[in-house]
């Protein structure tokens, strides 16, 4: 296999041995270790002369991964934002905040079904009690696979008691390579929706019953599929050129070659930075299915089950990195993020701010994945300088 593999699933003896090397490098550095009762780990800097009760500016990634995902994916952030605070201890800055590095547990919700899990929970969105009883496929719960790997702590880290938050991400796309930028950073997170759509016609013979007057389930799904993707191309023509519309699951029955499909069964992904654009692409998800119920003898249902609102990064976050791109010297870009990552999370408890760092060809969640030495090293420089000035007010 080409490139460098990680796999690395929470409580996993492989997700052991990453947050132990985490844990050893944070004490080397002189930060004060605690993990929480769902295993996340926060390293806490106290400056010389700060009152430890101030409220820290924090930052952090995840150590989870996907099964054999890329190297950067989460360790970018969690080690840049290390990184970031040993290069504020040897700089002659003066924080007047503590820093906390932060490795949130099961961002990738790979083996508890639940992405953004440790996250959920630091910002109040879900109990630590809910989120120790989830159960990977084979009935360990969170509880006992931390317990396993040493890392079931005490209490809730609480991301509301932080003054403000920045994740370092690898992009996933690749508009910082087209753009030859050093980072990107992040003005909005994108929403993303989830419709399902249930075509039902009738399942016939495909030989004996003559074309007029059958509801072949699939044919009308057709219509809806392409109606769902020219109203995404009119929408990033007329007013969002950020807004994605895809149908990226069929289900056909009864799927055999002989016989006129009964029912359709779609999933649509709709994504974008404004909550009025991603309702627009339900609409028109919903007029095609009225159209296609009139025009053809279908019956169709839509429902709505997922939906993440779009999150707007702090303008303080952001500003502060404009301003840490521009003293580094360092080339930066204003974008929107097309994927969800803790800091969708921690941005409604707290001022919170997300920086990318550039992808080679935009390729995520395997081991083709890269990001250039230098362009880590460029960008964990924009994280320090940013967290430098959000920790000096
Ligand atoms: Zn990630």
């Amino acid at each position: 296999m080409d490139g460098h593999g990680r796999t690395t699933l929470t409580g996993t003896d492989a997700n052991r041995r990453a947050r132990e090397r985490f844990v050893d490098r944070l004490e080397q550095a002189g930060l004060d270790v605690r993990i929480d009762a769902v295993g996340n780990i926060v390293g806490r800097w106290v400056p010389e002369g700060v009152d430890p009760s101030t409220a820290p500016v924090a930052t952090g990634s995840h150590l989870d991964s996907v099964p054999v995902g890329g190297i950067f994916d989460g360790p970018l952030g969690v080690y840049g934002g290390l990184e970031a605070v040993r290069a504020i201890q040897e700089s002659d800055r003066t924080p007047e905040r503590p820093i906390d590095v932060v490795c949130f547990t099961e961002e990738e919700g790979q083996r508890f079904g639940n992405g953004l899990l440790g996250s959920s929970v630091a910002t109040g969105q879900r109990s630590v009690d809910d989120a120790l009883a989830f159960e990977a496929d084979d009935g360990t719960t969170l509880a006992d696979a931390l317990d396993e790997i040493g890392f079931r702590g005490e209490g809730r880290i609480d991301a509301a008691e932080w003054d403000a938050w920045l994740e370092l991400h690898p992009e996933q796309g690749t508009r910082l390579e087209e753009e030859n930028a050093t980072a990107g950073i992040v003005t909005n997170v994108t929403g993303i929706t989830h419709c399902y759509l249930e075509v039902n016609g009738e399942a016939d013979h495909a030989g004996s019953t003559p074309m007029p007057g059958r509801a072949d389930a699939l044919a009308a799904a057709s219509e809806v599929v392409l109606d769902v993707e020219e109203a995404a191309k009119q929408l990033v023509d007329d007013e969002s050129p950020s807004a994605v519309g895809t149908v990226g699951k069929a289900v056909v029955e009864p799927n055999a070659t002989n016989v006129i499909p009964g029912q359709v069964r779609l999933g649509i992904d709709i994504r974008d930075v404004s909550a009025d654009s991603i309702s627009m692409l339900v609409d028109a998800l919903e007029d095609s299915a009225q159209r296609v119920e009139r025009e053809r003898a279908v019956e169709t249902t839509v429902s709505r089950p997922y939906d993440v609102p779009p999150e707007p990064m702090a303008d303080r976050c952001r500003e502060t990195l404009v301003d840490a791109g521009t003293a580094t010297g360092l080339n930066t870009l204003l974008m929107h993020s097309g994927a969800a990552h803790d800091t969708m999370n921690v941005a409604r408890v707290t001022d919170a701010g997300l920086l990318f760092a550039p992808s080679r060809d935009g390729i995520s969640h395997n081991p083709r994945e890269w990001t250039e030495w230098s362009d880590c090293a460029g960008a964990t420089t924009v994280l320090a300088e940013g967290l430098a000035r959000l920790a000096e007010s």
